[in-house]
Order: structure tokens, then sequence, then C-alpha cells
């Protein structure tokens, strides 16, 4: 059995899509506001599990929950009714959440409606996480995000900007001065790609790329060239995946001379295939924005299946002149009857290329915020917690949610562990939660 989709934050489309159908907007936007934190980043840029699972999607087209989610955010805030909500009765109780991420702002929220005084803490210069620094402008404007930061300011929540927790001030200071800590501090070491000739200049990882872009973008319309250019260059992107997919749209919209995406994985289907029925999460090949735009300026998918580097060849500079790829083939292992992936000799090839962007995932937590606070970690190197669905760690009054607690995911499951994040911490302090 496969996994089953439908949405993390169990959103009552039924419930607000009614109330739309009944002219009700106000009371549409506080229903979904009941389940999901962030309407304005899950209507942008999720793959809308829920879709996939739509009754209506059986036989003919599911509900447009995204757009429908989309246009009640939208219209809450044009109304008027996006307020801040200031809490009546403020606890007595402090919080640290270390990370402003989807999770950490998620957790945020929630404990600081229920009245506990909410300090968030980022290391880097705006708050938001890969929602800001990950995740490119044309997917989700930035000003999206300041939007909600400004509400969550009015509501109270304090965001400290440029403080690398474990490093410039202490696990130990926080532990101190707080009643609780929560730690979301996504899960961002990148899967690097070992293979000889990797220290040639011109290699970088996916997020170093699309952040360098984003922050110049904001901060100067991309003039103070403080970004990875990928202009008159032959880009290759290393991963087939939707970070990659990110790093061919932003490669093209820099003027890039041409751009290749290699993927290990053997292409989907274009179909759901008989073992992959509804309502699991289709196993098909999804063309994405960066891949169509690919198309039409290209004129061919920039992808190429089964493929991975063997090595990067340098100029006489040290500078990547070129890649040498190799095509795999899947073959069941003998020992464990599961497939994996072969190299076929003979099937090198030689491809130009200036710019390489590893999109190859991410292996969990980094681990000098673990360390300072003494959490443990998992196989996985996730931050550990009795069961996937607690959160609280083996340090007294530390939580975690997000990305650090469950391997590299989505934004709606980002703010799902958040919110349950916040319930665990309120229960904590409080010994009971409405939340
Ligand atoms: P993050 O968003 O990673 O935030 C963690 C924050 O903690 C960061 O701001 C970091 O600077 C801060 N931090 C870390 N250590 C410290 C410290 N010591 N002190 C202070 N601050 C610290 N998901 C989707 O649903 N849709 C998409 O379209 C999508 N696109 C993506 C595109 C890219 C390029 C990437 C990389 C991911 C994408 N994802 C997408 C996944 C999604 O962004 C993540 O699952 C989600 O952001 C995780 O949220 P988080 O709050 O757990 O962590």
């Amino acid at each position: 059995m496969g996994m089953v989709s439908g949405c993390p934050l169990n959103n009552l489309c039924p419930e607000w899509n009614e109330l739309v159908y009944k002219g009700r907007m106000e009371d549409a936007a506080r229903r979904l506001l009941l389940t999901n934190c962030f309407p304005e980043f899950t209507s942008r840029v999720c793959p809308a599990l829920c879709e996939k699972a739509c009754t209506c999607g059986l036989y003919g087209d599911p509900v447009t929950v995204k757009e429908n989610e989309y246009a009640i955010i939208e219209s809450a805030y044009e109304s008027g009714f996006m307020k801040p909500r200031i809490p009546k009765v403020r606890t007595g109780k402090k919080v640290a959440v270390i990370g402003s991420g989807p999770s950490g702002l998620a957790a945020a929220l929630q404990l600081n409606r229920r009245g506990h005084s909410v300090t968030v803490y980022e290391r880097e210069d705006r708050v938001g996480g890969l929602l800001m620094y990950g995740i490119p402008n044309m997917k989700l404007e930035k000003t999206v995000i300041d939007r909600r930061i400004a509400l969550m300011e009015q509501e109270g929540v304090v965001f400290r900007t440029g403080v690398d927790v474990g490093k410039d001030i202490s696990a130990e200071e926080l532990q101190k001065q707080y009643d609780a800590v929560v730690l979301a501090c996504g899960s961002s070491n990148p899967r690097n790609i070992n293979a000889s000739g990797r220290e040639s200049k011109g290699i970088y990882y996916a997020v170093e790329f699309l952040k360098a872009t984003t922050k110049s973008l904001i901060n100067s319309n991309l003039s103070d060239g403080y970004y990875i250019s990928a202009k008159y260059k032959n880009v290759i992107v290393i991963g087939g995946g939707d970070t990659g997919n990110d790093c061919v749209g932003t490669a093209i919209r820099h003027g890039c001379k041409s751009v290749i995406q290699l993927e290990m994985m053997p292409k989907l289907p274009d179909q759901r295939a008989e073992n992959n029925p509804w309502p699991e999460w289709p196993r098909i090949c999804k063309t994405d924005y960066g891949q169509e735009e690919a198309i039409a300026v290209f004129g061919h998918d920039p992808r190429i299946y089964q493929t991975t580097v063997k090595r990067f060849i340098p100029n006489e500079e040290g500078h990547l002149k070129a890649v040498e790829t190799i095509k795999l083939q899947s073959v069941r292992d003998e020992k464990t009857g599961r497939m994996r992936m072969e190299e076929i000799p003979g099937s090198e090839q030689i491809l130009e290329a200036d710019l390489v962007l590893i999109a190859a995932g991410f292996l969990g937590a980094q681990s000098y915020v673990a360390d300072a606070f003494g959490v443990n970690l998992n196989a996985r190197t996730n931050v550990a917690t009795e069961t996937p669905d607690s959160y609280q760690t083996n340090v007294e009054k530390v939580f975690t949610a997000g990305d650090m607690h469950r391997g590299q995911s989505l934004v709606v499951w980002a703010i799902r562990e958040g919110r349950e994040a916040a319930r665990a911490v309120d229960e904590y302090l409080m010994h009971y939660s409405n939340l």
C-alpha cells in the first residue's frame, strides 16, 4: 500500500467551500484559519495533497481546494478581516522559538495567541526560513511573508534576527531566560556529490544559489552583484526534484545559455500505474514551472533521467568547464530483494558546464544547535522524540518541530508540526491545553 495523501492540517474544505458558496467569505476565512495558521503560504506553494485524495478526483476533476484557499485568505486580507488578534490575558510564561521557518512561525503564532510571551530567534537577516531564502520569489512573493510578520509583531511576538543560537547566544542562557524552548532550525545539511573535481570553482548547493538570488533581488533588484549569476552560462542542476526545478527556473531568469537537470531515477509514468490507485499520492511525471519554462525557451525538457555525475572537469584555473556523466540502470539486489541504481559501463558522456547546482536533498539537522542543547538525534540525524508524534526532546523544557524533527518535508507539514509542538509546550507549561 502506498502513501495515502490528504491534508496534514485536516483542512475541512467542504465546510469552507459551503461558506464561500453562500457568500460568507469571512466565516470561510474563520473556518480555514482554525486549522491552518498560514493559508497565504500553503495556497501558493503547497503541492495540495488534499486535491490528489479528493473524492471528486476519483472519476473527474478534484475540487480546486488550493485556489479556493487562496481566494478566501486574500479576500480576508483585502477586506480588513486579517487584523492582529492580541491576546487579552498574558500567562507570564516565556517561550523562545529558534528558527523562523513555517514550523517556528506556526509554533510562535499559537503560543502567543494562548498568552505566552514568545521571542523568535533567527540567524538570517530576514524572517521566514526557506519560505524567505529557499522558495524563489516567483513562487512566493516575499511581501506575503512580511505582511504576516507585521501582524504577528502587532500581536506581540518578538523577532530577533541575526542571532545564531549556539554561537551568538548560548543554549544555557536561553534555558535560563525562558520557561520553554522550541527548536525549529530546519534540515539544512545538503547532500553532497562525492565525485573527483568537486573542489572546482563554479559548483554550489542549490539553497546557496537560491538564497543569494532572493537576497540580492530584495535588496537591490539584482543590481548589487551579490549573487551567483547563471547569465550566459551552461548550467547543470543535479537532482530532479522540486528544489532542482526552482534552480532551473531561476537560472533561466538569470539568462543562462543552457540548462540541464540530471535525475538518477527513471522517468515516472504520465498516468497513474495500476498499483498506484486513488487516493494514494500519484507517482507520475510532473512537469513543473521551471521545466515548462525551459521547454518554452530552449525547446526541450531539461531533464535527463537515469544519469549521475562521474567527475567534474576543471580548466587550468580550476574553474569548472565540463561534467562527465554516466547512465544508470535499476537492478535487483540479490540479498535484500530491493532495486538499486547501478552504473552502465561505457555510457559516459561529457557535458559542457560553467555552473553546477547540487539539489540532491538534505541530510538532517545541523549538529551545532543539537549539541549546544544536548538533544539526542535519531538514525536519520533529525532531533529525536519518543514517538514521531511527540515533540519533547530528551532535555527538560526543550521541544522540536518541523524539518529539524521530521526531516526534509513540506511547508504544510512544518505548519502542522509547529501547531502540535505549541500544544505540547502549552500542556507542559499549563498542565492542559486548549490549542
Ligand atoms: P526552515 O524553513 O528550514 O527554517 C529553519 C530556520 O531556522 C531558518 O531560517 C534558519 O536560518 C534558522 N536557524 C537554523 N539554525 C539556527 C540557529 N542556530 N539560530 C537561529 N536560527 C537558526 N515545501 C512546500 O511545501 N512547497 C514548496 O514549493 C517548497 N519548495 C522548496 C524549495 C526549496 C529550494 C527547498 C529547499 C525546500 C522547499 N520546500 C517546499 C520545503 C519547505 O520549504 C520546508 O519543508 C519548510 O520550510 C521547513 O520548515 P521549517 O520551519 O522546519 O524549517
